[in-house]
């Protein structure tokens, strides 16, 4: 009987084995491409017909909450691990690690030890036996964890879009000799560099740097289609932040506050990361009085909902400025017209999500999402199991055509009209019967009364 049992046991787990790994084989690949600094209502104010084409065809959700600080590396890392910037260590774009006394900056970033907090999906996949390709993602030409993607490109901006294309359908394709990637990821570099010289209300500029990005989607797709991967791979389009516009009349000089001599920098603008000197408290007395655009906060007090708190690579003090504001130490000089990494919950931040393919619905549209939701989507969609991580598969189950959606907003509106309505019946019900009962009385008063009539008798 036990011999049985444990026969039994083992037959379904051989069976459930089997089933996952015939799920793994049939997901369809994943490619996910970011073009960096596409601001989520840069849809809105630019044609963009190829974008348009390819979510007509799938999913749009209109805006991203990306996470905190709204960065390029922080928030790529966060796409590929559903983890905000202070659990997966890529804080910024420069920082300081006060245990190996090691600094960081995007130009310096090859170090495993600063990527090492987690584990971006092109590991996660290839672990389970998937080839896997990052073209020039932040993090992807860092050996993590003793691991890199099976293919991948040193970051280098001479490499035109068409060629890391080109590239990443050929390892998608495979050959005779190596099966396709199961997922790959493309960085582009474009809207954010055209963002920051210009400034996002330069409507010239936008919109000639939004015609390339979009006449590069319209060689996505028809790349796609010659290598026969269109309508069987599922694509993901999105970005890490989006710009606001800087102007000189909008500068924090830290100068004018204190002098230089009271702090270390470690990260400038628009979201300062400083180390006191001397005088903690007095260093932060000044700076939380500096300026009415710039907000400082001791680490401890920073935020709940910025998740930007528990990491040893987040400095004592941070100065955050205010949505089109500039800190600089001194002086009249703008750096950008453009940038990027203040607060989160500011829509100029956002970025956008389009989406295609196999597994995703047609012509559905919804307006938010959180950027940490994409992280658990992607490995249901590769049938990988998630690392741990901040995002939610839930969240993001209405995009997809094979899962049950329920709109939480209609439901609740269901739920209180059905509620409403019944209320309404009872209380005309109630009445009803009230009026009634008044209608009766006088033959019950009447009754009482021959009673009565009759007792005296
Ligand atoms: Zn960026």
């Amino acid at each position: 009987m036990l011999l049985k049992i444990v026969l039994g046991f083992l037959c379904g787990l051989r069976a459930l084995a089997k089933e996952n790994t015939t799920a793994q084989q049939s997901a369809p690949p994943l490619l996910l491409v970011s073009f960096d600094g596409f601001r989520a209502d840069y849809l809105q104010r630019f044609p963009m017909p190829n974008l348009k084409l390819l979510y007509s065809q799938g999913v749009l959700v209109e805006q991203l909450t990306n996470v905190f600080i709204t960065k390029t590396f922080p928030n790529h890392y966060s796409l590929v691990t559903g983890l905000y910037a202070e659990s997966h260590g890529i804080l910024a774009s420069s920082m300081y690690d006060p245990i190996s006394k090691k600094h960081f900056h995007t130009y310096n970033d090859t170090d495993p030890m600063w990527w090492s907090q987690a584990q971006p999906l092109w590991i996660t996949a290839l672990d389970l036996g998937y080839k896997t390709a990052a073209m020039m993602w932040p993090g992807s030409d860092v050996t993590i964890r003793n691991k890199t993607a099976t293919h991948f490109f040193p970051y280098d901006s001479k490499v035109t879009f068409q060629q890391r294309l080109g590239n990443v359908t050929k390892w998608m394709v495979g050959n005779e000799k190596e099966p396709g990637v199961k997922f790959a990821a493309l960085y582009w570099e474009e809207p954010d560099h055209t963002g920051h010289k210009f400034g996002p209300d330069n409507t010239t500029a936008m919109g000639k740097a939004l015609k390339e990005v979009d006449d590069n989607i319209g060689l996505l797709i028809s790349e796609l289609k010659r290598t026969g991967l269109w309508g069987h791979v599922n694509v993901l389009i999105t970005s890490d932040h989006g710009m606001a516009q800087c102007s000189a009349e909008r500068l924090i000089r830290l100068d004018d506050c204190l002098h230089p001599d009271n702090y270390t920098l470690v990260d400038l603008t628009p979201v300062a990361a400083l180390i006191p000197n001397k005088d903690p408290d007095k260093v932060f007395e000044l700076l939380s009085k500096c300026h009415n655009h710039m907000t400082a906060y001791l680490k401890k007090d920073i935020p709940d909902r910025l998740h930007y708190r528990n990491n040893e690579r987040i400095q004592p003090i941070i100065l955050i400025a205010d949505e089109g504001w500039t800190i600089v130490q001194r002086g009249n000089k703008l750096p950008r017209l453009g940038d990027h990494g203040y607060d989160n919950s500011l829509p100029s931040m956002h970025p956008f999500l389009a989406a295609m393919g196999p597994s995703f619905r047609q012509g559905y549209r919804t307006s938010s999402l959180q950027s940490v939701d994409i992280y658990p989507l992607m490995c249901h969609l590769l049938s990988v199991r998630p690392q741990p991580n901040n995002g939610t598969l839930n969240h993001a189950r209405c995009l997809l055509a094979d899962e049950t959606c329920w709109d939480v907003p209609l439901v609740i509106g269901l739920v209180v009209g059905v509620l409403l309505v019944l209320s309404t019946i009872t209380v005309l019900f109630r009445l009803l019967s009230y009026r009634h009962s008044l209608g009766s009385r006088p033959f019950q008063r009447l009754q009482i009364d021959d009673d009565d009539d009759t007792l005296l008798e």
